[in-house]
């Protein structure tokens, strides 16, 4: 895979992604990942990335992660408690007491919850 949003994990070429701490006088001692070949072949358009900007893409990446997992549990969650509903609802239409009936007012008061 080659999904570099956030901490690279591989070059295009295949290559893993090293470690490095620049020697330049514009940014000194701030490290990067370099695709190992990159480093000595130069022209070629290998993996680069700043390890400070690869850190905010991944907590950009995590934080708009966790906001579809939370609309997707909220979906969930409103999609059980609809079809609960239904289920109550129809099983007292029924008339019918025991086991099922039991279940659903459990399901039913922990949805409500
Ligand atoms: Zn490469």
């Amino acid at each position: 895979m080659t999904d570099n949003v956030g901490i690279p994990s591989r070059c295009w070429c295949g290559k893993g992604i090293v470690t490095y701490v620049s020697k330049t006088e514009e940014n000194p001692y701030k490290k990067f990942f370099r695709c190992e070949i990159g480093l000595k072949r130069k022209k070629e358009q290998h993996l680069f990335k700043w390890v400070d900007e690869a850190l905010l893409d991944e907590i950009q990446r995590m934080h708009e992660q966790q906001s579809s997992m939370a609309e997707e549990i909220e979906y969930l969650r409103s999609s059980l408690k609809k079809t609960v509903e239904e289920a109550v609802i129809e099983h007292k239409k029924s008339g019918d007491v025991g086991l099922i009936g039991s279940i659903l007012t459990i399901l039913y008061l922990w949805i409500k919850s």
